[in-house]
């Protein structure tokens, strides 16, 4: 599901549709701005600690009351490193350390391009405002995740953990 705007940003008028390169784009009726869609980014972690996983039970929606990996939006002005390290403490109380890239997530049909991180943190997490609950979860009692690519992040982290993943770089700039 896409959010699709009515008005332009830039002059307040209504968008119509029109082709530009070739594809149907929402356009300005007065000004011809031209209102492209792209998708938001997330960032997720994976964060080990004595290899159990730390998951949080989600306060809001989507999947409220399930429980998945911290995470959220990436803000302008803030790196995918950043997002991710914000958004675990926010979630968890924890200071986590980022160690790679576990993977990248897109769909065609949602508007949410998901970056999930491996991370290792300790000490007892406090669940945040937007968190119903907190944990360390062992590897062998963990419950199902919420969302569809979590279980592949789950998979890769797992195969991280045991010293037999592939972890990429990621290089935060300025
Ligand atoms: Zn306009």
């Amino acid at each position: 599901m896409y959010l699709i705007p009515s008005f332009c940003p830039r002059c307040g008028q209504p968008l119509g549709e029109a082709m530009v390169d070739g594809k149907e784009r929402h356009v300005c009726s007065a000004c011809n701005f031209v209102y492209y869609l792209n998708p938001r980014v997330a960032a997720v972690t994976a964060v080990a600690g004595d290899s159990r996983l730390l998951l949080v039970k989600r306060g809001i929606n989507p999947a409220k009351g399930r429980w998945s990996f911290p995470g959220g939006f990436v803000d302008l002005g803030e790196t995918v490193e950043e997002a991710a390290r914000r958004e675990a403490m926010e979630e968890t109380g924890l200071k986590v350390d980022l160690s790679g890239i576990l993977g990248v997530y897109s769909h065609r049909e949602t508007d949410v391009v998901v970056v999930a991180f491996a991370a290792t943190s300790s000490g007892d997490p406090i669940p945040g405002k937007e968190t119903m609950e907190v944990r360390w979860a062992d590897r062998e009692e963990l419950p199902p995740l919420a969302f569809r690519h979590d279980p592949d992040i789950l998979h890769l982290w797992q195969q991280w953990v045991d010293g037999r993943g592939t972890l990429f770089p990621s290089r935060e700039g300025s």
